[in-house]
């Protein structure tokens, strides 16, 4: 064997074990980026679908990405917006940039302002399809994990309420992504009778007061509560009652402005965080 085709055997057998190690086909990771005061969730599903939820106040989104995905990885295969302020929205303008984007879900709240036209008209100029989905549609992203849109108006005054509610059940384990979602909202779910029930809970609205009731958190029953907030913000979040009340719930509680991105992964059996 010449040199030349030892050197690319090599190469190749690394390739492969690292492609491997981390197309781990039997976990769901969830990586809470540390975007500062805003939300960017990116889940890895097993067999390899990606999906981003929401991108951040601005482009530190794209440092975050390159920690915690290997370099060559630049596909994700759905955007999820869950509601159009900036703290979610403004990454995803570069994202689209230095990303293959698949596909965008979200609401069918068309905001007349500003940041709502530059990022669409971004989207059609990139010609990546925006999906609007309804409450009680559920995708099959993967084999035993289904995602269920919990709610998803779209014209209510306050744009938090307009957030896009996930569920995502993997076996034994379960997530619920929330957005900004006030108690207004919260109220229709508890009495909507939908199964709350989340192992991993991503915290309303970075903490806020308005969130987080006592009645939806005794049907969420969370374990693991993820608070994606950022140092000193002007808006106080998260805020004492909320923590109180989450705490009251149970659940051990991780904020990113402490921890800095935060990873979890389940194989299906329960949440891990990782190093
Ligand atoms: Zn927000």
């Amino acid at each position: 064997m010449n040199k030349k085709l030892i050197i690319i055997t090599i190469f190749c057998g690394v390739l492969f074990l690292g492609l491997s190690l981390f197309f781990d086909n039997k976990k769901l990771r969830v990586d809470f980026l540390d975007v500062g005061q805003g939300d960017a969730i990116l889940l890895n599903l097993p067999q390899g679908t990606r999906i981003l939820v929401d991108g951040g106040p601005d482009n530190l989104l794209l440092n975050r990405l390159g920690e915690v995905l290997p370099w060559w990885e630049h596909k994700i295969d759905y955007v999820v917006i869950s509601h159009y302020h900036a703290d979610h929205i403004l990454g995803l303008i570069e994202l689209v940039n230095k990303y293959q984007v698949g596909e965008v879900l979200t609401t069918a709240h068309q905001p007349d302002d500003f940041l709502y036209h530059i990022l669409i008209n971004k989207l059609k100029a990139k010609n990546i399809p925006i999906v609007f989905v309804q409450a009680g549609q559920t995708f099959d992203f993967a084999k035993n994990i289904s995602a269920q849109v919990y709610s998803a108006e779209s014209d209510n005054e306050d744009y938090n309420n307009n957030s896009l509610v996930l569920k995502l059940d993997y076996l034994q384990t379960s997530l619920l992504l929330t957005g900004d979602l006030t108690t207004e909202i919260e109220d229709k779910l508890v009495k909507s009778g939908l199964d709350l029930q989340a192992d991993l809970l991503k915290v309303a609205h970075h903490g806020s007061r308005y969130s987080s009731s006592q009645a939806f958190l005794a049907k969420v029953e969370p374990k693991f509560c993820v608070i994606s907030v950022g140092e000193d913000n002007d808006f106080q979040h998260p805020h004492p009652e909320a923590l109180a009340r989450l705490s009251a719930s149970g659940c051990q509680m991780y904020l990113t402005e402490s921890f800095g991105t935060l990873s979890w992964q389940s194989a299906g059996q329960a949440w891990n965080l990782l190093d």
